[in-house]
């Protein structure tokens, strides 16, 4: 499905060092690796498996220091999570503005695009002192081959 390029993920990376700058980040190696393993994987990754990535380079991380930077990352807005409903966290590495579909089952995370959905509007304002930043819609069911009759 949603193959990357290497151009997106060399253009990623650029914009990973502008927001590091401007976000007051100090720009390390290993802070680049971690985000480099990320936007070249797909889906929505666990930082287990971005640790495996980073660990083929850097031999000597910790599963607990890319844990950190991936958090740092989020709380700096340069990543994001996909919803915390399973209680692990789960990286996303899809740019572009979309929604999810959560098997029940295997609790495979699927994209949806977004424009398979009427736009999500409130009816009314939130109420005071909360800010929007994003609107995600989960659907729940089973996947293909979760839903597959057993025979
Ligand atoms: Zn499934
Ligand atoms: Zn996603």
């Amino acid at each position: 499905m949603n193959q990357i390029s290497h151009i997106d993920v060399e253009a990623r990376v650029e914009r990973f060092r502008q927001d590091c700058r401007d976000a007051g980040l100090s720009l390390t190696h290993q802070r680049e690796i971690i985000f480099r393993a990320l936007v070249e994987m797909h889906g929505h990754p666990s930082p287990e498996s971005i640790y495996g990535v980073v660990k083929r380079q850097i031999p000597a991380i910790s599963l607990a220091t890319v844990y950190k930077n991936l958090k740092t990352f989020i709380d700096h807005g340069l990543t994001r999570e996909v919803s915390l409903h399973h209680g692990a966290l789960r990286l996303e590495t899809n740019s572009a503005p979309h929604h999810h579909f959560v098997c029940v089952r295997c609790k495979e995370i699927f994209d949806i695009d977004e424009e398979l959905l009427q736009p999500v509007e409130l009816r009314r304002t939130l109420p005071d002192g909360f800010r929007l930043q994003r609107c995600s819609v989960e659907f729940q069911g089973l996947c293909r081959s979760c839903g597959k009759p057993s025979s």
